[in-house]
């Protein structure tokens, strides 16, 4: 018997033409998500990244073969990691078994004993699927003589077929015979890598990271841009956004963190501009340098967390004089989301936690008592007059560092 992940894809597979270049992603985000959590695994070392595991496309479906040495503790780590990766629907710690009706039996046993030491299981049912042809019985026949030995074998089950408590998947294919209990539902989507690029926009907020988890979702590599008004807003501002990318890092392949002076940007418009437009004002450089550094990234849109009438800067008429600045589309995959389904999302990706530190950001800065809910392009047109775009923006690009990013 071997031990592997069984990965299922979903809407990869039915992209066409395109289908080799989204398995190859698919494959390369598995590995890279595969290799990361084995080598973080417990007698690894600490950065022992020479480790891998190899991932094999067969007949629409990814394996992963785990070494002999795993332990059922990392197979379960590894198991949850691929379940992070996008394009992946299900993840299933499979027993691969020779073709023969004694293997498939013992392997079947197997698997009910084993879901059952992690959690209460009354009921099972078989699920047999017969890829093979050749193989000499039918899948009610395996269904019914396998069954009969687990009910003989396991004490305290019993077979219920329209609500077991557990379901065997056991797959009858050409080269052998695919085992497996418990699925672990991944996220679906598409591969990273396969949508092309964008910058995103990050602050510490709630919102910008759950965005581009879902930018990521749909495919996209996000470069991670942050704007930072240091001294106004610290190192531990900054720090939070570094947490944030690593946990985002998590879920797939994420370019270094560019983090970009402000301070100059937010104290000229402070300066010299009305106050109810400041915020209006800020939105427009940032768009600004976000354009410059898609250029230099090859990125086609910016992404940021904005979502419809949720504060006062997001009114329509505001989102538009924001993105006039700018020729790139600028996706806000928040748009249609409320509130709480945000935070719902941000919480079971991991990034709540980080978010509502309470360290402050760049936003909180000079913000205007009454801030105009209703800025138009003319208005801020004629505010931005007095002040030094060009300089602005360009010293503000020359300024960004980079911060690598290491998953969580
Ligand atoms: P978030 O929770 O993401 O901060 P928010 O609901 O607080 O969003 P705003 O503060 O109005 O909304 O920010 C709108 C968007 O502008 C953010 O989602 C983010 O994409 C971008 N943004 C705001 N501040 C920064 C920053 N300091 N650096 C980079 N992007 C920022
Ligand atoms: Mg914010």
């Amino acid at each position: 018997m071997k031990r592997l992940l069984l990965l299922k894809y979903g809407e990869v597979a039915l992209k066409g033409k395109n289908r080799p270049l989204f398995e190859r992603a698919l494959n390369r985000n598995l590995s890279g998500a595969l290799g990361r959590a084995l080598s973080g695994a417990p007698g690894a070392g600490d950065r022992d990244v020479s480790r891998s595991v190899e991932v094999r496309h067969v007949h629409g479906r990814f394996y992963a073969d785990l070494g002999l040495d795993v332990d059922a503790l990392t197979a379960r780590r590894l198991a949850e990691a691929a379940a992070r990766v996008f394009g992946i629907v299900g993840v299933a710690a499979a027993r691969r078994v020779p073709l023969d009706l004694e293997s498939i039996t013992v392997a079947a046993i197997g698997v009910v004993r084993e879901v059952k030491t992690a959690r209460p299981v009354r009921t099972f049912k078989l699920e047999v699927r017969r890829a093979n042809k050749t193989f000499p019985l039918g899948s009610p026949e395996i269904a019914t003589i396998v069954g009969r030995r687990v009910l003989e074998e396991v004490p305290g089950v019993a077979v219920d077929v329209h609500e077991p408590d557990l379901r065997v998947g056991i797959e009858v294919r050409d080269d052998a015979a695919y085992l497996y209990g418990d699925e672990l539902p991944g996220p679906g989507g598409l591969p990273v890598g396969t949508s092309g690029r964008a910058v995103a926009l990050i602050s510490g907020g709630i919102d910008s990271p759950v965005a581009m988890w879902m930018a990521m979702k749909r495919g996209l590599v996000t470069v991670p841009l942050h704007f930072w008004s240091y001294p106004f807003t610290g190192e531990r501002a900054r720090q939070k956004v570094v947490d944030l990318c690593s946990v985002l890092a998590g879920w797939g392949p994420l370019p270094d963190l560019l983090v970009c002076p402000f301070t100059d940007i937010q104290t000229q418009i402070r300066d010299r501009c009305p106050e109810a437009l400041r915020i209006t004002l800020m939105r427009r450089m940032m768009m600004r340098v976000a354009a410059r550094v898609a250029g230099r990234e090859e990125a086609l849109a910016v992404v940021t967390g904005e979502s419809l009438g949720q504060v006062a800067s997001q009114t329509l008429e505001s989102l538009a004089t924001i993105e006039a600045v700018i020729q790139l589309p600028v996706l806000r995959p928040l748009i249609g989301l409320d509130k709480e389904e945000i935070v719902a999302r941000a919480r079971s990706i991991g990034t709540y936690d980080i978010s509502t530190l309470p360290y402050a950001d760049c936003c909180t800065l000079f913000v205007p008592s009454h801030p105009r809910t209703k800025p138009s392009r003319r208005e801020a047109e004629s505010a931005e007059k007095a002040l030094e775009i060009d300089r602005l923006v360009g010293d503000a690009v020359a300024g960004i560092q980079t911060v690598e990013v290491m998953g969580a």
